[in-house]
């Protein structure tokens, strides 16, 4: 079945801030492999290191010791998205979206018709030419989201991106991203807060400990894919939501006791 080589494969990863009595043992050590396609989403408490790992698996970060590789083809990098959107106020909504394609070297009218393409794609066509500040939340995420996927990256990092805005928006922007992810079938490294999030996105879930995170249980959602925002309302969607609850409510309550 296709490329059988993870795209992201992590050994023993930790990380350290600081140093002697003020060091902060972050995160680790963390094993992980995420198969081409595979959408992997990771939930663990406040402070657990989960940014960590994503800046790690981004290349914005060294671990302090252990491994960590992307196994990306030729020119396609990884793209990242974060809680705070990461666009630029100064440039207008499609030059925002084409950034990335600039950075590529794309020539213009090839990455002004994708960017076009992408921003249709997020209803957001009509507001090209507007800044990112006559935007609401909801879209700025949008512009984001078309931003990381106008490169066609072979993985997409996605630091809690729907964090800022309200559950009915959340909701949306979930379902949206699940149609989205399941016809590029992008390689996803997700990090949420929202169980039920990590539970309509992932092909499996893990859960990580309190700091220093490690990951101490994985669950894979048996909702076969397609699949649409509809199986929130399945008993096996409330099943495994409370099961992964109380295992983080575990360590929510480590964390709070340290
Ligand atoms: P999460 O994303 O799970 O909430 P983070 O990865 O942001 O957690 O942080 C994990 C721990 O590492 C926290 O205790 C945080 O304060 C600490 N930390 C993160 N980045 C730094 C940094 N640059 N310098 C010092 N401490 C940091
Ligand atoms: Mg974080």
């Amino acid at each position: 079945m296709g490329d059988p080589h993870p795209k992201l494969e992590a050994h023993a990863v930790t990380r350290t801030f600081g140093r002697g009595t003020k060091a902060v043992h972050a995160l680790g050590p963390v094993d992980l492999k995420i198969a081409p396609g595979e959408f992997t989403c990771v939930v663990g408490p406040s402070g657990c290191g989960k940014s960590t790992l994503l800046r790690i698996a981004a290349g914005l970060l060294r671990p302090s010791r252990g491994e960590l590789t992307i196994r990306t083809a030729a020119q396609r990098p990884a793209a990242m998205i974060f809680q705070d959107y990461g666009i630029y106020d100064w440039k207008t909504v499609q030059a925002n979206v084409r950034f990335g394609l600039d950075i590529q070297k794309v020539p213009r009218r090839e990455a002004n018709t994708r960017a076009t393409d992408w921003l249709t794609r997020m209803g957001l066509a009509d507001f090209a030419d507007a800044y990112p500040a006559a935007l609401s939340g909801g879209m700025r995420q949008r512009v984001a989201i078309a931003r990381a996927l106008a490169v066609e990256p072979e993985i997409l990092l996605m630091d809690e991106p729907f964090a800022a805005l309200d559950a009915q928006l959340r909701t949306i922007l979930q379902d949206e991203l699940l149609a989205l992810t399941q016809t590029t079938r992008t390689t996803t490294l997700f990090i949420t807060h929202s169980l039920e999030e990590a539970i309509v996105l992932g092909d499996r879930v893990l859960v990580m400990s309190a700091r220093p995170g490690r990951i101490i249980a994985e669950r894979r959602p048996p909702f076969p894919r397609p699949r649409s925002g509809e199986i929130r309302t399945t008993p096996e969607f409330t099943a495994l939501k409370s099961e992964l609850w109380d295992l983080l409510r575990g360590e929510v309550g480590t964390e709070a006791a340290a």
